[in-house]
């Protein structure tokens, strides 16, 4: 394999937003996606699990050192800007952040990407989570996916072709999101507001105060997820320093020196609870890398 820029023994929990968990072995930070290229063969080759990181707002990791070959996208940030029969297209690569993609918005006052602005995560994070908020998803507004499957073949799929649904894309199994081409449109309205408006209402019903990994469990279709952790009795339920948020039972927090075993605790009473009360299978939205 060709010298890819790498460090050894990485705390990861600087690389995630709840601030827990272990050490990569190794963090592999691509700059092109030749490299990401030849990090998937070696993982199909070795068997290792290829594990890329975004921002890591909907990520925990476990103690102990892990051996996965870890893919940090912070060096994929390249963005490119048209204009095209009235529609703007943004074409950015997997690292780049959702911030930008608002400044963006704000700038040329385009709309279709308000409600995704307050969301914490990377493009290609978002796109195989298919992360949305106030009836919005990344799906609403994407038009190309360039994906690299584990052969470390690049293909390039159209909207139309990609099967999204809640909270999910094809791209969370095996591959790799190099790159995406988002379409948003001219606006009368004044976006920089509406925009402001989003991050206030988050900030109100979020416990950004505290490091966190966003929603634990999908919205089951019964009920919002939050109604029944809460019913369960979750909220403001403690295990050493991690627990289900009281301002949103959803969200777990980290108080301060927040362990793996207690995070993992947390979330399998919350299913047995959920699962006693209303036997309701809750499905989790946080990725766990043990
Ligand atoms: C305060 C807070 C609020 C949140 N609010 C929302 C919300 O309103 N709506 C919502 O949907 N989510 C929300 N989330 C969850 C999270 O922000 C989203 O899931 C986001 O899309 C994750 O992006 P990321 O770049 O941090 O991905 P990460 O958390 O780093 O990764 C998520 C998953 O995607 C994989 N991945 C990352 N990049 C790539 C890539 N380029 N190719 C292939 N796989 C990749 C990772 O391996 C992992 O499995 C919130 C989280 C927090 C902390």
């Amino acid at each position: 394999m060709s010298w890819i820029n790498f460090e050894e023994f990485v705390d990861l929990s600087k690389l995630c937003t709840i601030k827990i968990g272990g050490k990569a072995r190794k963090l592999f930070i691509p700059k092109t996606a030749e490299e990401v290229k030849n990090l998937l063969i070696e993982s199909l080759s070795s068997g290792k699990k290829f594990f890329p990181i975004g921002i890591g707002s909907n990520v925990v990791f476990s103690d102990g050192t892990l051996e996965h070959i870890f893919l940090l996208t912070r060096e994929l940030k390249k963005v490119k800007l048209w204009q095209e029969n009235n529609f703007f297209f943004i074409e950015a690569e997997a690292g780049v952040s959702f911030r930008t993609i608002r400044d963006i918005a704000v700038k040329y006052n385009l709309e279709g990407f308000e409600s995704l602005s307050g969301i914490p995560a990377t493009v290609g994070g978002a796109v195989v989570m298919n992360a949305g908020a106030y009836g919005t998803e990344i799906a609403d507004i994407l038009e190309k996916v360039y994906w690299i499957s584990q052969k470390g073949e690049l293909k390039v799929f159209n909207r139309k072709e990609i099967p999204f649904s809640y909270r999910k894309s094809p791209f969370q199994e095996e591959g790799f999101v190099y790159k995406v081409v988002i379409k948003l449109k001219p606006s009368e309205r004044d976006i920089k507001k509406i925009i402001k408006e989003h991050l206030e209402e988050r900030n109100k019903k979020q416990p950004l105060n505290y490091p966190t990994s966003g929603s634990t469990f999908k919205n089951p279709k019964e009920k919002p997820a939050g109604y029944l952790l809460e019913n369960a009795g979750m909220k403001g339920y403690r295990i050493g320093d991690v627990a289900f948020s009281e301002k949103h039972a959803n969200f777990l927090i980290n108080l301060g020196k927040g362990r793996f075993k207690d995070l993992k605790k947390l979330i399998e009473t919350a299913e047995k609870r959920v699962g006693d009360l209303y036997q309701i299978k809750l499905e989790r939205e946080i990725k766990i890398v043990e």
